[in-house]
């Protein structure tokens, strides 16, 4: 094997179905974006293996349901231990599938276990309610009950994390899963499903089958009348697909789909906590991220401190390999990802823009891009509208705090805004005026277990995370008993 696992069954390219491993008859090649080289063949299902899942996920349901929250919560519990104990593994093969580097592969498997961890402790904190009732003789009784079986579909940037917040509060409520990874990185979650089983988890209740027809077998989990809801982490392009598909069976939906997230610096801020915040924000991920701030808007009376700044860092960040030390920004995950930074780029600077640091390819080669500040943007250019998904910062100039939350607010998208101010007042007044579903207010980063991850307008419904996670899982049923 390529990679030197100290436990090299967690690299696997069998699907995980009804409690066996499953190699597929058809296979695929998952490669490392660093170095093109292939990593693993992975087993290319489709729609028909995944109607067995969801078969197999249907059958084990009703059972599952039926254990103590408790018994359920020491399950889950088990497999966050079996997730810490082999952290390395794990962001090895993360970092390796999908290219980030490797201490942000440590921190997303950790934050993925860390909800493991948070739902198996909710797990026997499904409440439900007692209302007072409406004739003497009437009482109202809200019973908590599992969906039943979910469908996820998740993406290829948080390949572990996205589908173990998905899993954990799906299991801990009692329903079971059928779930579909990026097709790009699909060894992440494969990994996951071998440590679930090592947990004593009963056949049926986790599966996960890869396989390269991401559209049938979407809309294989939207038709099947077995599946009660779909978990999606992805675009907004998909999200609405998905939507429409699941129209017919009345699909439950929890879609985390773009941000495009504002990134506002205010004259009065902390400028260097505001470089770090932008930092943080924009080139995690080498700015693969929904959450990541895509547009960057500063003060004119700080602008052009502020750009000094965060193109001096951003110009010292080491690209490379993500397995080597040091390195800051991995490769992009594959050519259509660097076309679109190179065709963002080129559009505004069409438009009038300025490269402060960056712009071009990397030397490197391969899908290695220079991490990139751009100035002088205008709301004609593409970034104001797409998310870019790469390690580029463009920057606005704005006066006025109105003209600021404008433009903030001028999208489609509600995701996530950023701003750094001292003013107490202002950060009432802005936190309260973007439309998103997050703000992060002097911080560049927000993302926890404790906090409900989600957001408004087109960037999705419901929430992840936190005592509102739990929810999306959970049927409502009211019983109303005559004495
Ligand atoms: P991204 O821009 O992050 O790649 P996508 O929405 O394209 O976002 O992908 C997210 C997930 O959705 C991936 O697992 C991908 O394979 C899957 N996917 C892509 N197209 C469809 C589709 N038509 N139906 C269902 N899933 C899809």
């Amino acid at each position: 094997a390529m990679l030197d696992l100290n436990d090299p069954s967690l690299l696997t390219g069998s699907a995980l179905m009804n409690g066996s491993y499953v190699p597929g008859d058809r296979v695929f090649t998952v490669t490392n974006p660093a170095t093109g080289t292939e990593l693993a063949q992975v087993a290319d299902l489709g729609v028909a293996a995944l109607r067995q899942a969801v078969d197999a996920a249907h059958a084990a349901q009703k059972p599952w349901a039926a254990r103590t929250g408790k018994d359920r919560a020491t399950i889950l519990r088990r497999w966050h231990d079996l997730i810490m104990a082999n952290p390395e593994d794990l962001a090895l093969i993360l970092t390796a599938e999908m290219g980030k580097p490797l201490p942000e592969a440590r921190a997303e498997i950790a934050y993925g276990a860390s909800y493991v961890e948070w739902f198996a402790e909710e797990a026997k904190r499904v409440y439900g309610d007692t209302i007072p009732g409406h004739m003497p003789d009437k009482r109202i009784i809200v019973l908590k009950q599992p969906v039943g079986v979910v469908g996820a579909i998740t993406p290829w940037n948080f390949p572990n994390a996205m589908l173990a917040r998905k899993i954990a509060p799906a299991l801990a409520t009692g329903c079971t899963m059928a779930a579909r990874p990026s097709e790009l990185t699909p060894l992440s979650a494969l990994a996951l499903g071998v440590l679930a089983e090592r947990t004593g988890i009963p056949a049926g209740v986790l599966n996960i089958v890869p396989g390269l027809d991401a559209a049938g077998m979407g809309t294989e989990l939207c038709a099947n009348p077995k599946v009660a809801k779909i978990t999606f982490t992805g675009s907004t392009r998909v999200g609405k697909i998905l939507m429409r598909q699941g129209a017919d069976t009345i699909k439950k939906l929890s879609l985390e789909l773009g941000g495009n997230a504002p990134f506002i610096v205010f004259d009065d801020a902390d400028l260097d906590a505001a470089v770090e915040g932008a930092m943080a924000a924009k080139f995690r991920n080498a700015g693969q991220t929904c959450a990541c701030a895509n547009r960057i808007y500063v003060q004119s009376g700080v602008h052009d401190a502020f750009v000094e700044k965060l193109a001096a860092k951003v110009a010292a960040l080491a690209v490379g390999d993500g397995r080597a030390e040091g390195i800051a920004i991995g490769p992009l995950i594959n050519d259509a990802a660097l076309a679109k930074v190179e065709d963002h780029i080129a559009d505004a600077r069409s438009h009038g823009a300025t490269i402060a640091t960056g712009g071009t390819r990397h030397a490197l080669d391969g899908t290695f891009f220079q991490p990139t500040v751009l100035t002088g943007m205008t709301a004609a250019m593409k970034i104001a509208r797409e998310e870019t998904f790469g390690p580029v910062a463009p920057m606005w100039r704005f006066e006025t705090e109105e003209e600021a939350m404008a433009l903030a607010n001028d999208r489609e998208f509600g995701l996530v805004g950023y701003f750094f101010s001292r003013d107490p007042s202002r950060v009432w007044r802005v936190a309260e005026a973007l439309e998103v579903g997050m703000v992060g207010v002097n911080t560049g980063l927000i993302s926890t277990e404790l906090a409900p991850f989600g957001g408004v307008k087109q960037s999705g419904r419901r929430r992840e995370g936190s005592h509102y996670g739990i929810e999306d899982y959970l049927e409502i049923k009211c019983m109303c008993l005559s004495a």
